[in-house]
């Protein structure tokens, strides 16, 4: 045991001293007070690849990167008297660099004069990249788990938020409406005869006025409203703060933009189509966002009914619906 008078006898016995020193699986470096290499063990070899005879009598400074890491270490050392697994940069023979972990301790003799200092020196190269690499996969993880999220939450074809997404986007807005008084109002678009646009020019030309509706309202979005692709040919907009009569205008804006909108189907030919909307608005928290969806819903179709190209709004009691003819 430590301090025992048969283990202060091992360390008096200098063979068996050196035999401890050299069977440390770390390298041993000892360096005198004027920075060269008195002692080199078997182990330093194996890390760095100098042979004891290139090294000892040389600076140790040598050994690792840059002076600058040197005068670092010396600098840590001699503020702390210690260093503990200090990640530096060392020199292999053939100039590689690579990254080992230091512990080092000033040597003192009895008399507490500095003799010099002792470096364990551990290949940290195999661990660095272990680190790197699992930096690089947690990155690039990251990066997937941010655009799996993304894709859950958008439709792919418009960019827009999906049903559900949209749905949660407006729910704290709509709290936040409620409490404070302001009106919430929703509008559900939807294009009209949809269906003969896909049978006349085909499903990607469709696709092509999907994504063009989306830009429409997009352009026709202040800060905070929600817009979203409902499912098919069917939108949603969900507009905090604003009053039946100012979603009606901007359900209006949106009508309009569209039928303005050419799309091209080959061949410098162009085709537009129009949109039908519903619009209703909730007044305070106690509707919820389903039933003001519903009801938009109801006046989309009654929309479609009065002929198609047209807003139809509808006050929070259903006695009191009107139509709004676009034409
Ligand atoms: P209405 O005026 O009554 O709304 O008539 P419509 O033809 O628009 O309505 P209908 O529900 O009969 O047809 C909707 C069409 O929308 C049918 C479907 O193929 C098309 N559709 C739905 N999703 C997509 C899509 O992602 N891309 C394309 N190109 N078409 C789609
Ligand atoms: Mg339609
Ligand atoms: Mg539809």
């Amino acid at each position: 045991m430590a301090g025992t008078p048969d283990f202060l006898w091992l360390l008096d016995n200098e063979e068996i001293l050196q035999l401890m020193l050299f069977a440390c699986p770390d390298g041993v470096v000892v360096v005198d007070r004027g920075g060269k290499v008195i002692l080199y063990t078997g182990s330093s070899e194996g890390i760095f690849g100098f042979a004891p005879i290139e090294v000892l009598g040389k600076e140790a400074s040598g050994l690792f990167a840059s002076d600058e890491t040197w005068r670092a270490f010396s600098e840590a050392l001699g503020r702390d008297g210690a260093v503990k697994n200090l990640e530096m940069q060392a020199v292999r023979k053939e100039g590689e660099p690579f990254w080992v972990a230091v512990s080092a301790a000033i040597l003192r003799d009895r008399y507490g004069e500095t003799i010099g200092t002792v470096l364990y020196v551990r290949d940290h190269s195999s661990m660095r990249m272990i680190q790197n690499t699992l930096h690089d996969r947690n990155r690039q993880l990251n990066d997937l788990v941010e655009e799996l999220d993304f894709l859950a939450r958008h439709d792919q074809l418009t960019g827009l938020l999906n049903r559900s997404s949209a749905m949660e986007a407006a729910q704290n807005p709509l709290i936040a409406c409620g409490l404070t008084g302001r009106p919430f109002s929703v509008v559900v678009f939807d294009i009209d005869n949809f269906k003969s646009v896909n049978d006349a020019y085909g499903h990607l030309a469709g696709d092509e006025v999907l994504h063009s509706l989306a830009g429409v309202m997009r352009q026709a979005a202040r800060e905070g409203d929600i817009m979203g692709r409902f499912g098919g040919e069917e939108f949603v907009a969900f507009l905090p703060a604003a009053s039946l009569e100012q979603a009606v205008t901007v359900a209006e804006r949106v009508r309009a933009l569209v039928k303005e909108f050419r799309i091209p189907i080959g061949d410098g030919v162009f085709t537009s189509v129009t949109i039908s909307a519903g619009v209703a608005e909730i007044p305070g928290s106690a509707e919820t966002l389903r039933e003001a969806i519903r009801v938009a819903d109801d006046r989309l179709y009654s929309a479609k009914r009065a002929g198609r190209d047209r807003v139809a709004a509808a006050d929070k009691l259903p006695g009191n619906d009107r139509t709004r003819s676009a034409a």
